[in-house]
């Protein structure tokens, strides 16, 4: 695995992390050290203090021999040095332990304090090695002597001890976590991030060699997933880019090579009749026309798709604009021997929409019915609505769509008999410009088609009353 970069989101997590962690056991560390030491030294202190007063009120009512070696004899099964001493400070009776002690340490305890009853002398378990409590043996009022206790510190400085070396344990575990989140965030965050980062940078450098592997639900492979769609998105607009440049080209490419083989023809003055010279003009003259043609849709198009035309949207009359159609093109159609009917809706039908535009994706499929329609075939075009829609079916019985080109007549360009179409002068935008204007309608168009027999081509509309 590589070792992460200092940027890497893991390390800024594990760092967080591990001064969180240790950030707590600081404080938990010194409240524990707080209450411990303070809760221990009171409780060695009040045990000592109680035991030597104890004994001091024992020793009050009986003081004399036996009860003292009675006083050390309870006090020989603990750890607890004792001292009972006269009023002058001579020892009478000491704890066998008391040995332990040295004689300069003893002589300071013993002179060091005063006399009242039940008072510590020493308590700095830091610093010293005992804790030391003495407490006045009094016989009618007057101090005879004194017990003083020790008991050794080092109990409490080994538990001291002990809770460092735990909190440092824990420290040291929580330092490890901290190294196994960013282990484990590296892994399953950083690297994927990573491949991610790798990959984008190739796809914006135009490379899709490259596919994620997202494995599992979580964000990180739902984000995968999306860029290997989009990749895989983009890989399409741009396949369809240049299929499209290459549509064009071959579009431009055949009036072009018409007219500059005519125009040469005639320029040369190879041509001597008069009738071929004519027909040649008129073959210049058409193929220009079917240029312009070309030029003028593309540029629509583009424009429709940039959103660059205003429409001009009010309230329009469908059978308005169906009348104003049928009066441009029922005549041409008739003469070819194609029957024309046309039944309205019972209710006048209104949109929000612009009549021009809609009259233009009328007068595209009436052409395109015209023109893959054979004589004594027939075209009818019929209105109605629903609740919240109305439509405009337009029918043939002309040579119909296979089945596979039915969701492609939409694209740019895409004609399904290239020959003929040419031959009837489409290039395969009257369908692309038209659906792009009903979309901007919020509206749609459909197509159902069976070849040899008709299509049928349905737009529907938002009804407005
Ligand atoms: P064109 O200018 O070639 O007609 P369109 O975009 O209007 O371009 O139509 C795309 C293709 O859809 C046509 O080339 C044709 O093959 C097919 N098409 C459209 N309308 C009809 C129809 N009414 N009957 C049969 N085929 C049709």
């Amino acid at each position: 695995m590589k070792i992460p970069k200092i940027t890497s989101v893991s390390v800024k997590l594990g760092s967080m992390v591990m001064i969180i962690f240790l950030l707590l056991i600081v404080a938990i560390h010194t409240a524990l050290y707080m209450l411990f030491v303070r809760f221990y030294t009171n409780d060695q202190i009040n045990e000592l203090l109680q035991r030597s007063s104890s004994y001091s009120a024992v020793l009050s009512d009986h003081f004399e021999e036996t009860t003292i070696s009675h006083v050390l004899s309870l006090e020989s099964s603990t750890d607890n040095l004792l001292l009972i001493l006269d009023a002058s400070g001579n020892r009478l009776g000491a704890s066998d332990n008391l040995s332990v002690l040295s004689p300069d340490y003893l002589d300071k305890i013993i002179t060091h304090g005063n006399e009242e009853h039940g008072s510590v002398l020493a308590s700095d378990w830091k610093n010293q090695d005992y804790f030391v409590a003495q407490s006045a043996i009094q016989v009618d009022q007057q101090a005879v002597g004194k017990v003083i206790m020790l008991t050794s510190t080092d109990t409490i400085r080994t538990a001291v001890r002990t809770l460092g070396v735990t909190n440092l344990s824990v420290a040291a575990i929580a330092i490890l976590i901290s190294g196994a989140l960013i282990f484990v965030t590296s892994n399953k965050v950083v690297q994927p991030l990573l491949r991610i980062i790798r990959t984008t940078q190739r796809i914006s450098d135009g490379k899709h060699d490259w596919e994620l592997t997202p494995k599992g639900t979580d964000e990180i492979a739902q984000l995968s997933r999306s860029i290997n769609q989009m990749s895989a998105n983009i890989q399409y607009y741009k396949h369809q880019r240049n299929q499209f440049l290459a549509d064009i080209s071959h579009e431009l490419r055949t009036p072009l090579t018409y007219i500059k083989g005519y125009s040469e023809v005639l320029a040369n003055d190879v041509v001597e009749n008069e009738q071929d010279k004519k027909r040649y003009l008129a073959l210049l003259h058409s193929q220009s026309i079917q240029l312009q043609r070309l030029v003028q849709d593309l540029f629509e198009l583009a424009n429709l798709e940039q959103g660059a035309f205003s429409f001009e949207f009010k309230r329009t009359s469908i059978e308005k604009v169906i009348l104003n159609t049928l009066d441009l093109m029922s005549e041409s159609i008739k003469k070819l021997g194609i029957e024309l009917t046309y039944d309205p809706s019972p209710v006048s039908l209104y949109v929000m929409g612009d009549e021009r535009r809609l009259q233009q994706v009328m007068i595209n499929l009436l052409e395109n019915a015209k023109k893959y329609t054979p004589e004594k075939g027939a075209i009818h075009i019929s209105t109605f609505a629903d609740e919240e829609r109305c439509a405009i079916q337009v029918t043939d019985t002309g040579s119909g769509i296979p089945e596979h080109d039915l969701p492609h007549i939409w694209e740019r360009l895409y004609r399904v008999d290239k020959s003929r179409s040419r031959a009837t002068g489409g290039a395969g935008l009257g369908l692309a410009i038209s659906k792009e204007i009903i979309n901007l309608h919020h509206g749609e168009i459909t197509v159902e088609s069976i070849e040899d027999a008709g299509t049928a081509f349905t737009i529907r509309l938002g009804k407005i009353t």
